[in-house]
């Protein structure tokens, strides 16, 4: 099916703000994406009519509100085809699950002298975590390193993973190159020699279809903003034995069964680890998102991306002096780029001004630009709303800024 741009632009309002009084063209999609009315309109629509804490009451508010958060993990639960419902846990992002796992698995199997690997092109969020653990547990936090296409030294791998290798934490997709990570492979080879895997897919949720059954990973984490959901939820996907196995994280409401001073038993799955009054109108929203993207279908959306990054790529290339970081053979639809001469945050600023809203910095992954030697890049990263007229403009955008520079 190709998709109807057009009519799916009139689904998202900001898409028709202006900005300095120009049209905004919004290719900050890998930082967060926008919101299609209906997922506002969803959560509006809890706020005035079905408001109310959930799993504590008898009301029927209480209920509705608590119906609403149990459907969203359903629907959670069908998009990546979790086995159980209840290994759907809700956090308040990418980096909250990403915490948990670090904290809890650490607590319950990792030593001193233990390994934890990460790759060289992770987000912070599935670094800092780890260095903190391991630092705690005087454990040893080791590195899979990628090439200068941006793509994983895959045959490094099973040579990093020793006896003492109790988890890989990998991205499906790189936030800042958009490499897209051969992660089936990694899970098998890391599970041939025992060792745990966490997926961060917090780049390929929007994308690209995952299956945990499938796919196979010990834990899988997204942010919902990056799916075209409301900030402040998140998912982690976790195997039932290993969450069963595991302490819970942060202690509360919710997540107890009985409490005496003499001791405290804990709830079953997931509440073990929801403690506190979830981001329930978040997820909420977040489970119309899932409904909205499933409408378009992925696989349509990603044909379109794919499109969309063939054109602006073939474009961005033909600039003089401008260098894409990033040319893996299999890449989502993300161009991070320097143009000899001109610094990140000018070429950034200068676009905005003409409406044209990109990521500019190290976006939080400091080591991919430790890699290339660099200070940051500028990134252009599109979603399905975005078209190829809207690229002509960041290329004509550029080569002002350009000629802006020429002395
Ligand atoms: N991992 C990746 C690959 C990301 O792109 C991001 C967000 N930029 C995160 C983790 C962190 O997500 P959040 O800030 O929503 O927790």
């Amino acid at each position: 099916m190709t998709l109807d741009i057009n009519k799916i632009r009139k689904d998202f309002p900001i898409l028709e703000e202006q900005v300095h009084g120009k049209p905004l063209v919004y290719f900050d999609n890998a930082a967060t994406t926008q919101k299609p009315r209906q997922v506002i309109d969803e959560m509006v629509k809890y706020y005035y009519k079905y408001n109310s804490n959930i799993h504590r009451g008898v009301h029927y508010l209480s209920n509705k509100s608590t119906d609403g958060n149990e459907n969203a993990r359903k629907i959670v639960q069908e998009f990546i085809n979790a086995k159980h419902l209840h290994e759907v846990i809700f956090t308040r992002g990418t980096t909250e699950a990403v915490n948990l796992v670090a904290n809890s698995f650490a607590e319950r199997f990792i030593q001193e002298g233990d390994e934890v690997i990460v790759s060289e092109m992770e987000h912070h969020s599935n670094i800092v975590p780890w260095q903190m653990v391991c630092d705690r547990k005087k454990a040893i936090l080791k590195v899979l390193p990628f090439d200068d296409n941006g793509e994983l030294m895959l045959e490094k791998l099973e040579g990093l993973i020793t006896a003492k290798t109790k988890i890989l934490a990998v991205n499906h997709i790189s936030n800042s190159l958009g490499t897209i990570n051969p992660i089936r492979e990694i899970i098998k080879i890391a599970h041939a020699k025992n060792v745990r895997v966490l997926i961060d897919a917090a780049q390929s949720v929007q994308h690209k279809k995952i299956d945990v059954q499938d796919l196979d990973p010990d834990f899988l984490v997204f942010s919902g903003h990056k799916i075209y959901g409301p900030t402040g939820i998140g998912v982690l996907y976790g195997k039932e034995d290993l969450l069963n196995e595991m302490p819970p994280w942060q202690g509360g409401g919710e997540m107890i069964k009985e409490v005496h001073f003499e001791g405290t038993t804990f709830n079953e799955l997931p509440f073990k680890f929801e403690a506190g009054t979830p981001n329930y109108i978040a997820a909420i929203g977040l489970g119309e998102a899932i409904k909205y993207v499933e409408a378009l279908g992925l696989e349509n959306i990603n044909a379109y991306e794919q499109e969309l990054l063939a054109y602006a790529t073939e474009k961005l290339s033909s600039i003089e002096g401008l260098r894409i970081f990033g040319t893996a053979k299999q890449k989502t639809s993300v161009i991070s780029f320097l143009v000899e001469g001109i610094h990140f945050y000018d070429m950034g600023m200068l676009l905005d001004q003409m409406g044209i809203a990109v990521r500019t910095g190290t976006h939080c992954t400091e080591t991919v630009m430790q890699h290339f030697n660099i200070d940051g890049t500028v990134r252009a990263s599109f979603a399905f709303y975005n078209t190829k007229e809207e690229i002509d403009a960041l290329y004509k955008g550029i080569l002002k800024v350009c000629k802006m520079f020429v002395h």
